[in-house]
Formats: structure tokens, C-alpha cells, sequence
């Protein structure tokens, strides 16, 4: 599989039995369908995610791609929680593509959202 922004390829990396293409030119992330919503959920899972963020910001710019699974032109999509974090998802296949060190921020606002969750909890049992 090729990356749908710089035309190097893919690499495949497990974590907790869960496959991820990796581009091994800007180190963006590929997830097919439900694999993000998954690996967010997993302890240390940022860990796939080793591209510089000023790689991620200049690729960032570059929406205007076709899925690699089926060709289809991806849909510009941003982060319903973090709006300054743009990713790319197929209508067809329901892969997306984020930039290195994109799914590195979106695990940091997930842990946050724990940890102010939790603290509410705790407020409400006191
Ligand atoms: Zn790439
Ligand atoms: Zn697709």
C-alpha cells in the first residue's frame, strides 16, 4: 500500500494484536475501519505514533488525497473533541489517515477527559 500524501510505503505495525499501516516516508497513520476508536482505548498505543510533529503540521496541509484501499477521494474531516487535529476518512472503506503525531494528541485530550471525569466522580462522592 502506498501513502496517500507522499507516495512512500506503508509499513505494518502491531500493537496489542491490532494491525496499523505506518508510511515510512512522513510517518502518517493509516486505520482501517474502528481500528483508532480501538487503539485509543489501549494503555501506551501513542507509542506506533514516532513522526516528528513538524513533519505531521507540513503533511497536514495536504487534504486533497485518495484513499489508498479503494481510491476513492478522502473527505477532510476534524476532530469532533479537538478541532485543530484534521484527519482524512474514506466514505467507502471508513479508513482514515492522520498525520504523524495527530493520534498522539488525540490519546493526550482522551487521558485528560479520564482524568476530568474521574475528578468529577470524586467531587460527587465527597
Ligand atoms: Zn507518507
Ligand atoms: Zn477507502
Amino acid at each position: 500500500m502506498q501513502c496517500p500524501k507522499c507516495d512512500a510505503e506503508f509499513e505494518k505495525v502491531v500493537f496489542h494484536d491490532i494491525e496499523v499501516d505506518r508510511c515510512t516516508g512522513c510517518r502518517g497513520l493509516w486505520f482501517d475501519m474502528l481500528e483508532k476508536e480501538d487503539l485509543v482505548k489501549i494503555k501506551g498505543s501513542e507509542s506506533i505514533d514516532i513522526g516528528p510533529d513538524q513533519v505531521g503540521e507540513s503533511y497536514d496541509l495536504q487534504r486533497d488525497i485518495n484513499c489508498p484501499v479503494c481510491h476513492q477521494k478522502m473527505i477532510p474531516m476534524v476532530d469532533k473533541d479537538q478541532f485543530h487535529i484534521h484527519y482524512e476518512s474514506c466514505a467507502t472503506c471508513y479508513g482514515t489517515f492522520f498525520d504523524a503525531g495527530e493520534f498522539r494528541d488525540l490519546k493526550d485530550q482522551t487521558v485528560a477527559e479520564r482524568f476530568s471525569q474521574m475528578l468529577q466522580t470524586l467531587r460527587r462522592h465527597r
